[in-house]
């Protein structure tokens, strides 16, 4: 099941939208060819469908009140994309928004108990 989770509303969604990410590289040294793993810190969060620059954190949401919000889409426990606040009504009207993870497992668990699963 898919849902929402308002980024700067859940610490551990947060938290995984800013992981830092792992960028291969090929390189060679005298002929000889080697693997090296660069880890980047990432300096904006954006949205997965217009790649326009997002809100994540609560701070920001009051100084830059123009910058949309940026949403996490879950399928059950994987955080798949980023999305927007217009791509969000735009593509996932009728996705559950939930405020944070625990909310969003509770309800997870209130629906899989109701088809028997
Ligand atoms: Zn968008």
């Amino acid at each position: 099941m898919q849902y929402l989770i308002p980024i700067h509303k859940d610490k551990q969604v947060k938290k995984m939208v800013w992981q830092p990410i792992d960028i291969p590289v090929f390189n060679a040294v005298d002929g000889v060819q080697y693997l090296e793993v660069y880890t980047v810190e990432q300096t904006l969060i954006e949205c997965d469908i217009c790649h326009k620059p997002v809100n994540t954190k609560k701070e920001e949401i009051e100084r830059l009140p123009d910058l949309p919000l940026g949403y996490a889409l879950f399928d059950n426990d994987i955080l798949f994309k980023v999305v927007c606040e217009n791509c969000r009504k735009e593509r996932y009207a009728n996705t559950p928004v939930f405020n944070n993870l625990s909310e969003a497992k509770q309800s997870l668990n209130i629906y899989h108990e109701a088809c028997g699963r």
